[in-house]
């Protein structure tokens, strides 16, 4: 969580990652789904959410055929967020 973020921010943010999976299932109506595009642009904290979810659909789909066990997704979440930092870390260094 950043500090300078508001709690109107948190709750956004709150309810656009609680509707990614929907949204990356296209299973949002265009309403919904410009409301997590316009908050995706602002916000780069659900930005990277909004990727991770990505790259797990897209290991999960390849690995899977489209369904994986909730294990499986944890681990590579799990999995990918480490990666991630380590590379934010060795970018800042
Ligand atoms: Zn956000």
């Amino acid at each position: 969580m950043r500090p300078e973020m508001t709690p109107e921010e948190h709750d956004k943010c709150a309810s656009v990652l609680e509707r990614v999976h929907d949204f990356l299932d296209a299973e949002l109506s265009d309403t919904d789904g410009d409301v997590i595009r316009l908050h995706l642009n602002e916000c780069e904290q659900c930005l990277d959410e909004y990727d991770t979810e990505q790259e797990i659909k897209q290991l999960v789909q390849r690995c899977c055929g489209g369904s994986a066990p909730d294990g499986l997704r944890d681990k590579v979440r799990t999995k990918l967020q480490q990666a991630q930092s380590s590379h934010r870390e060795a970018a800042e260094s």
